[in-house]
């Protein structure tokens, strides 16, 4: 029977509408032949595209660069840009430039993906995000930060060559507008954060959680928007991603690594996206407000009713995709592979 379920941090409504017997190899989708020629790639230092193309790096390491995005978002536009409104056609409508900055995070290796990241280059991406993070919030005209992976063509990647961008605005993007807006309200109601009541409600329930370990948890979410969706929080109540320290990010590194894993195991490569919301960049240190990173498979698309009521079906229980993740060993062999 299918479930309205409720977002408890933004109030938004989700349907749970299970298929019968779908079971996860019937979410895996035939994949868009992409084949990048290395010589042409323009994200392979040395190569014929590079170099009709190259900009300097803004930030490198071992096995990361980071470059402007040749086709930003947001413009890093000291002199002109301004971040009041403007009103056009007489005044009728409402508009901003759109400041900020967009940089791409490139990792060297054109041959690996985000699914086959061993855990000290994970670390080595976040941290560097995390570096590239606390540069950009420095700029006067960035309010928030937003760090993202697309994985594959049908998530929206363009470009084969593993990269995660950065995309730094002077807006507050609406969910995490309405994340923090839910937050302060149950605050105001419960004295506590709400991610951080969901944290202690998911271990005592244990139906949705993949995996956990030090000071992460990743479980599919209630409310889950797509198929195998997964949010992993950092345990201890933390608003912003940038103040994470060393061991944690190898905790987190850890943690995405087994996650992904797990979701690559049991839907065979799937595309999909990879973000973290945390508190904007002008806001204080938060009680209400918890960051965290976000897993959305793209192995299922909108139809009309979604795109006209923004009301979501989704056709997978989170608990029967946490059952199918939990059971997948890729993920968990890892750390047997360690020891
Ligand atoms: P995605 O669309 O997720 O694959 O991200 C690729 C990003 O790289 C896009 O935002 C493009 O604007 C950007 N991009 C494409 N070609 C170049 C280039 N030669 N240098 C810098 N950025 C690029
Ligand atoms: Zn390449
Ligand atoms: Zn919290």
């Amino acid at each position: 029977m299918p479930q309205l379920r409720q977002n408890i941090v933004t109030g938004d409504w989700v349907v749970i509408a299970p298929e019968r017997a779908k079971r996860p190899q019937d979410f895996i989708i035939p994949k868009s032949v992409k084949v990048a020629d290395k010589r042409k790639c323009p994200f392979c230092i040395g190569s014929e595209g590079y170099k009709a193309n190259e900009k300097e790096h803004t930030a490198a390491s071992e096995h990361i660069y980071v470059i402007e995005n040749q086709y930003p978002a947001f413009i890093d536009d000291d002199k002109h840009a301004s971040v009041r409104s403007f009103y056009p056609e007489e005044g009728f409508y409402r508009a901003r430039a759109s400041v900020g900055d967009h940089e791409v995070v490139v990792i060297k290796n054109h041959e690996t993906d985000l699914m086959h990241l061993e855990v000290p280059i994970m670390t080595e991406l976040l941290e560097m995000i995390r570096a590239r993070y606390i540069f950009m919030k420095e700029h006067e005209k960035v309010v928030s930060i937003m760090p993202i992976y697309n994985h594959g063509a049908e998530a929206g990647a363009s470009m084969d060559h593993p990269h995660a961008q950065i995309f730094a605005s002077g807006i507050v993007a609406n969910t995490v507008e309405r994340e923090m807006h839910g937050a302060d309200k149950y605050f105001g109601i419960n004295g506590n954060c709400v991610f951080c009541d969901l944290i202690a409600h998911e271990k005592h329930e244990k139906v949705r959680i993949v995996e956990e370990n030090a000071d992460f948890l990743a479980a599919t979410f209630y409310a889950a928007r797509f198929p195998f969706e997964t949010w992993i929080y950092p345990k201890k109540h933390q608003s912003q991603f940038e103040i994470i320290s060393n061991s944690e990010m190898k905790g987190l590194a850890e943690n995405l690594y087994a996650t992904l894993h797990k979701i690559d195991e049991t839907l065979d490569n799937p595309p999909l996206n990879l973000y973290i919301h945390t508190l904007p960049t002008i806001s204080e240190d938060s009680a209400s407000y918890h960051w965290h990173l976000e897993i959305t498979p793209r192995v299922s698309s909108f139809g009309g009713y979604e795109i006209a009521s923004d009301v979501v079906i989704d056709v997978m229980s989170p608990e029967e995709a946490a059952d199918y993740l939990r059971e997948s060993t890729r993920g968990a062999n890892y750390g047997r592979r360690q020891n």
